[in-house]
């Protein structure tokens, strides 16, 4: 420890580290985790030279689509910022969607919508996530039938998912790049065969105000208000207009506490955990 304080205070009082560009791990493990090397490649840094950041230093994807190493589940994500991801399950539905997208243009709100092939079958769908993608949404794949994933074969999950994401590429031009289990079920060997086979995160929640059983749009609103963490994961259904109904309030809520809104694959791009 004596050793890797005379080598840090010189660059710390150089001002070249500061608190946002040391990985997390350093700080937290730099005594018990690092070895001599690692350290004195990590803080030897010429003078006139930017420090390495957390994003150069984590690890490489080998999955297609990803830059960087992931994790095959997310139920939230590790950072220092005031984010929050806000995901819409089962529609797109004729009349509740395209009300929610009102709400969320209205306050240049981007969000992720979970939706099942069988609701874009309908004559209202290929428009409505096409409006998704030009209002800069995000469109994730919740399977076909909306049927249980862990009941399934292997080769059932791959038809359900590869189905799904076929129609919402041909519909709108744009690849799904996470996906949702119906119902949160889900078996471990099946979420690492979607990450390899189709370069998707399983992407669960971090907040679930159980919207479906319709407790009344407050009860939504207050739930979600007080579930919200940074990095969080809110999970509620356009299905549902009573949830449409909450979001006014749940939406204004968010923005009042000073969250700003992303998508699902801009937060996983904004984790700041050691990915492993
Ligand atoms: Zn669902």
């Amino acid at each position: 420890m004596k050793r890797f304080f005379t080598l840090l205070m010189p660059v710390l009082a150089s001002g070249f580290l500061t608190s946002c560009q040391v990985p997390s791990s350093v700080s937290r493990d730099a005594g018990p985790v690092l070895n001599d090397s690692s350290m004195t490649a990590s803080i030897r840094i010429p003078v006139g030279l930017k420090a390495p950041t957390w994003d150069s230093l984590k690890p490489k994807s080998d999955i297609p689509g990803w830059d960087r190493k992931i994790d095959h589940t997310y139920f939230s994500i590790q950072t220092s910022q005031k984010v929050i991801a806000i995901t819409f399950d089962d529609g797109p539905h004729g009349v509740n969607t395209p009300r929610l997208l009102d709400m969320l243009k209205k306050r240049d709100i981007k969000a992720t919508f979970y939706v099942v092939g069988n609701m874009v079958k309908n004559s209202y769908g290929p428009g409505l996530l096409r409006r998704m993608v030009a209002e800069g949404h995000e469109i994730g794949n919740h399977t076909v039938t909306h049927g249980t994933l862990s009941k399934m074969s292997e080769d059932g999950l791959r038809k359900e998912l590869r189905e799904a994401h076929n129609m919402i590429a041909e519909v709108t031009g744009v690849e799904p790049r996470s996906m949702r289990p119906p119902g949160g079920a889900i078996k471990n060997e099946q979420k690492k065969l979607m990450l390899k086979e189709f370069g998707y995160p399983t992407i669960l929640w971090s907040v679930d105000p159980e919207d479906w059983k319709r407790p009344g749009a407050s009860v939504v609103t207050s739930r979600l208000l007080n579930g919200a963490a940074p990095g969080g994961i809110l999970l509620v259904h356009d299905l549902h207009a009573p949830t449409v109904d909450a979001m006014p309030a749940t939406l204004d809520g968010l923005l009042a506490k000073g969250y700003k809104f992303v998508t699902v694959t801009e937060l996983i791009n904004m984790d700041e955990s050691g990915s492993e």
